[in-house]
């Protein structure tokens, strides 16, 4: 396997990855929950506290006009990174989650009624269903549900079949965090907007591995979180189209969202801080403007080629165990190996690739849906990040073997 970017000098700028796990040196292929943080990244949040920290938007000292200044910076940051028109359009929140959160609540809420319909897939994480499902019983509107085919790629004739005129709202992940199917979501958004619908696309696992562009998907909606894109956790984003931030109320009140304050009535703050109530995570911000920086050094496309190949490398190294069964088969997907092996709990398959430093995820992956679908309760998932090597899959793949050996 050849790749295109030098992994071994990558690596050396992640100091986690020089700690050892376990007496043995860590293997971490659990990126689709987190990615490691890059030392430019740590640093950045570090340099924030020791010198520049205030707080942000309201004192007329030094401090805080650097904190402000180095604050809206990081929003022009996320701005370009997924080319929004203005940096308005970018709200501030505490991840993906969150994000969802403020649309279901403010522009939800307010605007889904009672014979309205929500339409989401059966594959998206519990973050991108709760919220729709929650709206749709107190509201009174319908939540539909695309399904999969056997690959586990989105069924698109299904999801033609469930949009109509009734449809306000299409909540869609880019790319799924149990199987890494990636949908093929620009031509999807345009079916929805053919019906009057928006749609909200949840990037939480796109935003390390695709570029994205929301001007050119014209979705209304876009989220992700800044901790699985090298960045800290406690940070995401809402992008949102000005005219749709323009009309949605505020979710949360409190200080920074108001311009005038009377114990009769409050006038609200523009956008985007209409949205943002209370102290912001100023530190989160300066470390997921970092690690745009960091990632923005490298040609994304060729960073999942990799991931991908050694996502194909490790199918190809464990395929032929007793009892294996894949559930990451899309076509297109990112690098990401989610299966099962006859026999094994795959809790204990965790624990024992834990002791040899082999870092994986096992459950459901918060898409207890999905699992259901299978009829399963989860998988073992290996996800995989620009700094993993071929020979951290030799070790998974050779742990693994020794773990599936039958008992003599
Ligand atoms: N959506 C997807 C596809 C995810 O993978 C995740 C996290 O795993 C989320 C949403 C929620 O992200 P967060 O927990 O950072 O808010």
């Amino acid at each position: 396997m050849t790749t295109t970017f030098n992994v071994k000098a990558v690596r050396k700028l992640f100091p986690i990855l020089q700690t050892p796990a376990n007496c043995q040196p860590l293997v971490y292929l659990d990126n689709a929950a987190t990615t490691q943080k890059p030392l430019s990244v740590i640093q950045a949040i570090s340099d924030y506290y020791q010198n520049c920290n205030a707080n942000v938007h309201r004192a007329s000292h030094h401090l805080s006009t650097k904190a402000t200044l180095g604050f809206e910076k990081a929003r022009q940051t996320v701005q370009q990174f997924i080319n929004a028109s203005t940096s308005d359009e970018i709200i501030w929140t505490r991840g993906a989650t969150e994000a969802i959160n403020l649309v279901a609540y403010s522009y939800g809420y307010h605007f889904i009624k009672a014979g309205d319909e929500i339409l989401v897939t059966i594959l998206e994480h519990h973050a991108n269903i709760v919220p729709w499902q929650q709206l749709a019983k107190a509201t009174g509107a319908k939540l539909k549900v695309v399904s999969i085919n056997t690959a586990g790629e989105l069924d698109q004739q299904d999801f033609h079949n469930k949009l109509n005129k009734k449809t306000k709202l299409v909540c869609l992940s880019h790319i799924s965090n149990a199987i890494g199917t990636i949908n093929p979501i620009r031509q999807l958004i345009k079916e929805a907007h053919d019906v009057g619908a928006l749609v909200l696309i949840d990037a939480a696992q796109s935003a390390a591995h695709t570029k994205l562009d929301v001007q050119a998907l014209d979705c209304d909606f876009l989220v992700f979180s800044g901790h699985k894109l090298y960045g800290p956790t406690g940070i995401g984003v809402l992008y949102a189209k000005r005219a749709l931030l323009d009309m949605m109320p505020p979710w949360q009140m409190g200080g920074e969202m108001i311009e005038l304050v009377t114990l009769e009535d409050t006038r609200f703050n523009r956008v985007p801080f209409k949205f943002e109530a209370g102290t912001p995570n100023i530190a989160g911000a300066f470390g997921l403007a970092s690690a745009i920086e960091f990632i923005n050094q490298f040609d994304l496309h060729q960073v999942t080629q990799h991931e991908i190949a050694l996502a194909s490398y490790a199918e190809s190294l464990i395929q032929h165990l007793p009892g294996i069964r894949f559930y990451s088969k899309a076509s297109n997907r990112i690098g990401i190996v989610s299966f099962l092996i006859e026999g094994h709990h795959p809790q204990d398959i965790g624990l024992l690739l834990d002791q040899q430093g082999i870092a994986v995820r096992v459950g459901h992956h918060c898409t207890m849906p999905l699992m259901q679908h299978f009829n399963i309760n989860g998988t073992i998932r290996a996800s995989f990040a620009l700094y993993n090597t071929t020979q951290e899959v030799e070790l998974f793949a050779s742990a693994l073997a020794d773990i599936c050996q039958p008992a003599t």
